[in-house]
């Protein structure tokens, strides 16, 4: 079976064709610039395999149609695809960002569900309207195949109230549902799946601390196998220190700055979003930039490094008052797969909570699950390269499956 995985972005298209019976990409792209002058398609046939074959070109995409009508253009293609026609998609796997409290689990697209993820664009400005963008392209180019919607607050969904409600005025949350949300749920939950799976037990029988490294950054307390507390908040701002993104912070931060510097709210939104995190304390935001900077002696990038290790420690100590007795740590994404360094520094002295990574193991890229655990370690610690667009069709396949 085919399943099409589609991420909607305001300028952008990312795509990828799964083969169900292999759990494996069989072709991937991202379409670029939409909506400007000029824009590009990247497409590969069979993504990271050994065959892999990859080719891009510039053309003007006028709108998400476009773009996807390019792409599928692309998977039927005589040379560059993979499938002989569009029928052979047999359904279509959306990422949507924001499901809110409506939309809980992974769902079939209908006109109430997409009036649902409309009511959502409140919480959810930047992303949702985008994901929409790309449902209804979708639906116009594919209207046979079955669509389902996967929301990447789902997985946080099972939080208690204690852990994503504020501590501010009630009426908030009953008037516009401030709360906490969490991000990174497929992510989250891919790993979680695949750490059970790795260690030999069912996932209601996991504890594990999942840490999601990449220009965002979220961690999730897992306690039987079910998300009982997350990092991001009701937008992905808060929580760890992340490329550019500040995390928490004291909020009176915000008032102060906005009355000493006259700053208005966009301005303040784009400090905290754009200008800070680890791009904020040394001016760079990419990890292997920061990692040459200290190396070179760059003491800001040495503090920029300690912040965001100390800040991932904090909550990794908090967790382990929820999770119950922990099985594993998890690290996936960008620096989680492939930096070393900040592992060795998230786990380091540790030995007194059962936690002991094994250096030899830790060191290098991941670029398969792997176990760095040391032996006498009690806390098992693991490397998993996340795989969102697999958990997107594994959702899509399991929601058509429970409704037939
Ligand atoms: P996104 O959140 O955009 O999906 P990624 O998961 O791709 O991001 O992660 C991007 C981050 O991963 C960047 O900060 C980058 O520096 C970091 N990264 C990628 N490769 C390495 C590496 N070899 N060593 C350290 N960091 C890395």
């Amino acid at each position: 079976m085919y399943v099409f995985v589609i991420n909607s972005g305001s300028s952008s298209l990312k795509y990828q064709l799964l083969d169900m019976d292999k759990r494996q990409a069989v072709a991937s792209g991202v379409v670029e610039r939409i909506g400007e002058t000029m824009g590009r398609i990247t497409h590969k046939k069979y993504p990271g395999q050994q065959n892999e074959a990859k080719t891009s070109m510039d053309m003007p995409f006028p709108d998400h149609r476009v773009a996807m009508d390019q792409a599928v253009a692309l998977l039927v293609h005589p040379e560059h695809g993979v499938i002989a026609s569009r029928d052979a998609i047999q359904a279509i796997g959306h990422r949507v960002v924001q499901g809110g409290e409506t939309l809980v689990q992974s769902t079939r697209i209908t006109p109430e569900v997409i009036a649902q993820i409309r009511a959502n664009f409140q919480l959810s400005p930047l992303h949702n309207p985008a994901n929409l963008v790309g449902i209804e392209a979708a639906l116009e180019l594919f209207p046979h195949a079955p669509q389902v919607a996967v929301f990447d607050t789902e997985f946080h969904q099972t939080m208690p109230p204690a852990a994503y409600l504020y501590p501010i005025p009630y009426h908030f949350y009953e008037e516009m549902r401030v709360r906490r949300y969490g991000f990174h749920g497929t992510s989250h939950r891919y790993v979680t799946r695949e750490a059970a799976r790795l260690m030999g037990k069912p996932m209601d029988a996991v504890n594990l601390v999942t840490l999601h490294l990449g220009n965002g950054c979220s961690m999730a307390a897992v306690r039987q196998g079910r998300c009982v507390d997350t990092t991001m908040g009701m937008t992905p701002l808060s929580g760890l220190m992340m490329g550019t993104r500040s995390g928490d912070i004291d909020p009176a931060i915000v008032f102060f700055l906005m009355k000493e510097k006259g700053y208005n709210v966009d301005q303040m939104d784009a400090i905290l979003n754009k200008e800070s995190g680890l791009k904020g304390i040394c001016g760079k935001n990419d990890m292997r930039d920061i990692h040459e900077a200290a190396a070179a002696g760059d003491e800001r990038a040495r503090l920029a490094l300690e912040m965001f290790v100390g800040r991932i420690r904090k909550f990794l100590g908090a967790y382990l008052t929820v999770t119950g007795p922990l099985d594993a740590i998890v690290f996936t994404a960008g620096i989680g797969e492939n930096d070393d360094i900040v592992r060795r520094m998230v786990c380091q002295d540790l030995e007194h909570l059962g936690i002991v990574l094994d250096e030899a193991a830790n060191a290098g890229r991941k670029g398969a699950a792997t176990a760095v655990h040391a032996p006498t370690s009690r806390v098992q610690i693991w490397v998993i390269p996340t795989n969102e667009e697999l958990e997107i069709a594994q959702a899509t396949v399991a929601v058509l499956e429970n409704s037939l």
